[in-house]
């Protein structure tokens, strides 16, 4: 026999009790109105890493997608199916989201299956070749000398911030927002341990915490 998870049934019942009630309103506008989010998250399929929970979002706040290591892919009309693309045309031209942040995060089992090397999980492979997208034509991406194979894996969650940053201006309708100053880039970094966010400053391409950092006005 089949049964739906008791844990998500529990779960439910506690957001009809708890949560629902002070929302109620909010769904209802929401439904009648649709939805209007100003900012997309582009995050980890990684149950630690819930954008809505981390950024304490309520409904209709964030559009969100997740895949395996927050990865953005190059701007491709080639005719394929494109999940993330078919999200960032829906953001961008319907819902023309003010911001887009791309969240990376510590622990990124992603990540580590791509520096580990592993072997294929299935005949498909699809998560290596869902991560190939991340080394570039002819680009070499190995661990440094001194650099422990933890710092390794931290600084290429961090380089898969920078890639999927760096692939969303290959979108064409995304680089003329940007020009405009219609639409802001933003990258993130969430650890996991601390529960710790840390914002890319673009100046500097570092990751800056925010409890450093001054309150935003
Ligand atoms: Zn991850």
């Amino acid at each position: 026999m089949i049964t739906f998870p008791r844990q998500l049934i529990n779960g439910y019942r506690a957001f009809q009790t708890q949560r629902l009630p002070t929302e109620q309103s909010r769904y209802r506008e929401l439904s009648e109105r649709g939805q209007s989010p100003e900012v997309m998250v582009i995050g980890c399929c990684d149950s630690r890493v819930s954008p809505e929970v981390i950024f304490d979002a309520r409904p209709g706040e964030l559009f969100v997608v997740r895949n395996i290591a927050n990865l953005v892919p190059v701007y491709a009309p080639d005719g394929g199916t494109h999940g993330v693309s078919a999200a960032l045309e829906y953001a961008v031209q319907v819902l023309r989201v003010k911001h887009i942040v791309v969240l990376g995060h510590a622990q990124c089992g992603g990540v580590r299956a791509f520096i580990d090397k592993i072997e294929p999980l299935s005949p498909g492979d699809f998560i290596g070749k869902w991560m190939s997208m991340f080394v570039k034509p002819g680009e070499v991406v190995e661990q440094r000398p001194q650099e422990t194979i933890q710092d390794f894996a931290t600084r290429i969650e961090k380089a898969s911030v920078f890639r999927s940053l760096e692939n969303l201006m290959t979108f064409p309708c995304i680089q003329v927002l940007v020009d405009r100053g219609k639409l802001q880039l933003h990258g993130a970094y969430f650890g996991v341990s601390e529960g710790s966010l840390f914002v890319l400053d673009k100046a500097t391409r570092e990751f800056r915490s925010v409890r450093e950092s001054q309150p935003s006005p």
